[in-house]
This record gives C-alpha cells, structure tokens and sequence, in this order.
C-alpha cells in the first residue's frame, strides 16, 4: 500500500501535519511516564513464580542425586536441574551444563574463553589478526555488545522471514577462516518473533566452516514462550547436526530468566561431547560451583517440561492480551496509511515495527519527548547502525494492559507524524 502522506497535495499534507501537532501537543500536556524499552516480564509475570520461593525451607532435603546441594562440588549444575535443562532444550542431560543464572554470561564467558583460549585447540582469537562475528539483523542489542566489547567486528547479516539469509552465512562460513561465530535466537527471534524454518536450521547443520573454532551461538531463550494457540515448530539442531554428519559446530543456550526471575533464574548450555568437555574445563576455572539452591527450587517448582509448559500457560494468559493489543492499536492506527509493516510473533517478547526510511530516530525522540520510552532507534543493528533508521522494537510485556494501550496510541500519532513531515522534506 502506498504511503498516503507521499500521495497527498501539499496543502492537505500540510494540514495533516498541523493535526498531527496538535494531537502530540495534547499527549504532551498528559505528562505520560511510559516504558515500552526493554523485553521484561510484567510484576503480573514474575509473581506467577513466588511459590517458588517457598518450596526450600530449613528441613528440605539437601541432596540431588548423588551431588549435595549445601557445599561445593557439581559445577555442571545438579543432576536434576541438567535433566530440566535437557528437557527444555530437547538434548541429552550428559551434554549441558547448568550454571549461573544468565545464559548471556554463559555466552559472555564463551566468546571470551575463544579470545583468551582458542576453541577446540586453536589459536586465541586475540593472536589470530581480525576475526568477525555474524550479526543476523535486526537482532539482540546485548549479543552485539558482547563481541563489540573484545574488539571483534560484527557483521551485519539481513534478516528473511524464515531466518537470517542463509546464502551469505554459507558464503562467509565457509569462505572467510576469520569469521568465528554467529548469534542466533531461532525461536521467536528479538525482535522480528520469527522462527527459523527447518530449511534455515538443516542449511545451518550442514557448514562447513573456514575456520575449525567457528561455533554457532544458538540462543534459544524463548523456546517455551508461545503465548497464542500457536507454538511454532523448531527443529533440533541437534537432529539436525546428526542427520548431516556435522559434530562440534553449535553452542546452545537457555534460561529461566522469563519462566521464573529475570537474574534469579537458571542458565544452560548444550553442545557435543568434545565442546561441552571443552567448555567444563574453562569454567573449571572460574567456578568451584554452582547456584544449587537455585537450580533445586527451580526443579521442585517446574519438576519437568510438562510442568514448565503449564506455567508458561500461565505467561500466556498475561502477555498474549498485550500482543493482541499491539497488533489492533497498529492495524486500526496505521494499517490504512501504507507507512509502516510490523510483525505478528506467536511467541517471545518483540513486536518488530518498520517505519519509512529516516524514520526511526526521528520516532524514537518524539516518543520521548511525549512521555513514552522506547528501545534506541538502531539498538537491533551492529554498532547501533541501522542502515534504513526504519526499525523499532517494540517491547510490550512490561506495561500494564492500559498504560500500553496510551503509548500505543501515542505511538500512532508519532509515527503518523514523523511521516508526513518526512514526506514533506522530500519535497522541499
Ligand atoms: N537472549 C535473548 C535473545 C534475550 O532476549 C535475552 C533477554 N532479553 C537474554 C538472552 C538474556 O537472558 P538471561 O537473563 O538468561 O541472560
């Protein structure tokens, strides 16, 4: 659809432009403190998992297994909280680690152990000249920040609907030995909510990677997040990885930190036999332990992957209302104005919206302005450089259903207003 702005004779865009101020002007002198910044649970959320708080008392037993819960030792995480992680993850318990309560750590510490270390053997990453990270985008700000933070240079890669565009992955995997990893979230992806297809997770299996230490960062933090009567199907890598006869290839993580407490949740890793050995000597180093009163209250609460889904059950009664909400607010403000696309996730913590070219920031400042806190415009690229300035995140779990629904609506007369004043420079 056309951009109705664009369309319009100067004189009717001109007064739609002073409409438009007017409504901002009003919102304004609303004074509104609103927050649809970051992907967090709402307080609705996260008390849905203070019973947890009450399942280890003074007289539960402290033993797990053959591993005692009250004293160092067990730093793969206790047997049955490795079982949980394998059943979230759909892997063999033998091959995770439970450990800390932020998968981004874990991630942190990995990309961090190939610069200081080396993978599987090779050379550190800091004595091998320039090494690359792939960067599906939009994607999450925080992977980006993790390898910016080394020195490492992150390569935008573009983002289909069924996944990252495999033909330049493939070409750079297999073409460039510097390039030593990628950031993937294939479920419910931050923020676009698009799960990988299968076709997209087999061609991922098959590399054949330049570089012997490249690693997949396979961050599938949403796996259990449906919030609909849909839940999207993800393939296994896993299965993947065998069915093509690839070993050694991917790094897989989760967390609790949207099942239970974000930062008091429970963190995982799932790789191959030699990779997760590999990687059991590198936190050997930095850990004589683990959170085990976590991982045991963790495992008492949610038992197994039956109980998990029932409690995200629970999450789904509270955040699918606020997607639905975005989905009309967006569809009845703009879907007749040809100026944006968004899209329409089963499951996660992001409504990815596109706005016209030259648009994001300009959005994101009025937003502000207007009392409205959004994630920075270029957040979902590299280096914050979104080459369009077009994508915004839209993060609405936090918010209480009526407070999204105002920043919604100031939403709307931003992005109408941002646009057609655009449309008007562009014929100045
Ligand atoms: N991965 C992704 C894709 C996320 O969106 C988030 C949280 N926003 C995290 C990881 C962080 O998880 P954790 O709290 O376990 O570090």
């Amino acid at each position: 659809m056309a951009n109705i702005y664009q369309q319009m004779e100067s004189e009717e865009l001109d007064a739609a432009i002073e409409e438009l101020e007017r409504e901002a002007a009003d919102l304004k002198a609303q004074n509104l403190a609103l927050d649809m910044a970051r992907g967090k649970p709402s307080p609705e959320q996260t008390a849905l998992a203070r019973p947890m708080l009450d399942v280890l008392n003074s007289s539960t037993p402290l033993v797990d297994g053959n591993a005692i819960v009250d004293n160092y030792g067990t730093p793969e995480g206790l047997p049955s909280a490795r079982r949980l992680a394998s059943e979230i993850l759909g892997v063999d318990a033998e091959n995770v680690v439970v450990n800390g309560s932020s998968s981004l750590n874990l991630m942190h510490d990995l990309v961090t152990h190939g610069f200081t270390n080396g993978v599987a053997g090779n050379k550190p990453f800091y004595q091998q000249g320039e090494v690359k990270w792939l960067c599906p985008a939009p994607g999450y700000d925080r992977h980006f920040s993790v390898t910016a933070h080394l020195g490492i240079k992150n390569v935008p890669i573009p983002m289909l609907e069924d996944g990252p565009d495999m033909d330049m992955v493939q070409r750079l995997v297999e073409g460039d030995p510097s390039v030593k990893g990628i950031w993937c979230v294939p479920k419910y992806a931050n923020p676009t909510g698009i799960t990988y297809s299968d076709e997209v997770v087999r061609r991922f299996a098959q590399l054949q990677p330049a570089a012997p230490d490249f690693r997949i960062y396979w961050d599938n933090a949403y796996c259990v997040h449906a919030f609909g009567e849909k839940d999207d199907n993800l393939l296994n890598i896993f299965d993947a990885l065998e069915e093509a006869g690839n070993t050694d290839l991917v790094y897989e993580f989760g967390s609790t930190a949207k099942v239970t407490f974000p930062s008091s949740g429970i963190a995982f890793v799932a790789a191959s036999k030699a990779d997760i050995t590999e990687i059991r000597k590198a936190f050997a180093v930095e850990r004589v332990s683990s959170e085990k009163f976590s991982q045991l209250a963790h495992v008492l609460f949610l038992k197994d992957l039956d109980g998990v889904k029932a409690h995200m059950r629970k999450h789904a009664a509270i955040v699918g209302p606020r997607f639905a909400l975005v989905e009309q607010k967006l569809t009845d403000g703009l879907g007749q104005t040809g100026v944006a696309t968004w899209t329409h996730p089963h499951g996660g913590y992001f409504v990815s919206f596109d706005g016209p070219k030259g648009s994001a920031r300009k959005t994101v400042a009025l937003m502000a302005e207007l009392g409205v806190k959004l994630t920075p415009a270029g957040a979902t690229w590299p280096y914050g450089d979104d080459p369009n300035d077009s994508n915004i995140r839209i993060a609405p779990t936090y918010p209480s259903l009526e407070d999204l629904g105002k920043a919604l609506d100031v939403f709307v007369v931003a992005v109408k207003l941002v646009s057609a004043r655009l449309a008007r420079e562009s014929r100045a």
